[in-house]
């Protein structure tokens, strides 16, 4: 069974949840954030501060953080979400997402890829947004292409970390009530860290690279 966890963004929102929820299944909780709530700080989890998944600074904080730590599940979590539209673009906002929320969990992952034990898993917490084929509304152009891109580097890591038996789980959280989308949702934080950790326990090596909500729904790409 695993029990020792890697979370980034836990001191909110469902990095929080998640956070809360493996430590009272019993789970050693490495709790990454920029900066611990009073939440967080509550929770129990062992806090790992100052890691902004966008810097040089905040990577070097987790690998020291972290060495000798042999993980059993990594979990991607932290993200950001700006608005960008046609005659609107702001490149600015769009190159952030792709920091964030494309190129440091795949950075967060090589880093941590030599502690995680066979069988581990990893999760990426990405969107429905983030799909091609379910893109009917259009707009929102950094977040749809910085998750769009962390879906492919999900694909690559799990051919990548299958011969380790290492499983990666990319994964919708829903709409959920949270400070990213102004508190309204149609899930809880709660909410959605219980039924993304039950997508994450039914993760295999069979469904390895394939992207689902977290309602247990296969979405397309
Ligand atoms: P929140 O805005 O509540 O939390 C975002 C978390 O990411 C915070 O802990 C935040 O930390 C952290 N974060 C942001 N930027 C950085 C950074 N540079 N370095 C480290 N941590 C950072 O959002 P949610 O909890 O809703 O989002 C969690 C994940 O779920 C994200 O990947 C998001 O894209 C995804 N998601 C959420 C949906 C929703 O409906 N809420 C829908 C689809 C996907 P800090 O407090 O320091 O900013």
């Amino acid at each position: 069974m695993a029990n020792t966890v890697v979370i980034t963004g836990a001191n909110r929102g469902i990095g929080l949840s998640f956070t809360q929820q493996y430590l009272a299944r019993g789970y050693t909780v490495y709790a990454a954030c920029r900066n611990a709530s009073d939440e967080l700080k509550a929770s129990g989890a062992k806090l790992v501060e100052g890691v902004d998944v966008g810097s040089d600074a905040g990577i070097k904080k987790l690998d020291e953080a972290l060495q000798g730590v042999a993980i059993d599940l990594l979990i991607n979590n932290a993200g950001i979400l700006r608005d960008e539209s046609l005659g609107r673009l702001n490149l600015d906002t769009i190159r952030a997402q792709f920091e964030i929320n494309a190129l440091a969990p795949l950075r967060v992952t090589e880093l941590l890829a030599e502690r995680l034990t066979a069988n581990a898993k990893v999760a990426l917490i990405t969107s429905r947004m983030g799909s091609i084929a379910d893109n009917n509304s259009g707009g929102r152009y950094g977040y749809r292409m910085s998750k769009a891109a962390l879906n492919a580097a999900g694909m690559s890591l799990a051919c990548d970390l299958k011969p380790r038996g290492i499983a990666v789980a990319i994964l919708h959280p829903g709409l959920v009530g949270t400070d990213m989308i102004g508190g309204y949702g149609d899930i809880t934080p709660d909410e959605a860290a219980e039924r993304l950790m039950a997508r994450i326990d039914e993760l295999n090596l069979s469904s390895s690279g394939t992207f689902w909500h977290s309602s247990g729904q296969q979405l397309p790409w």
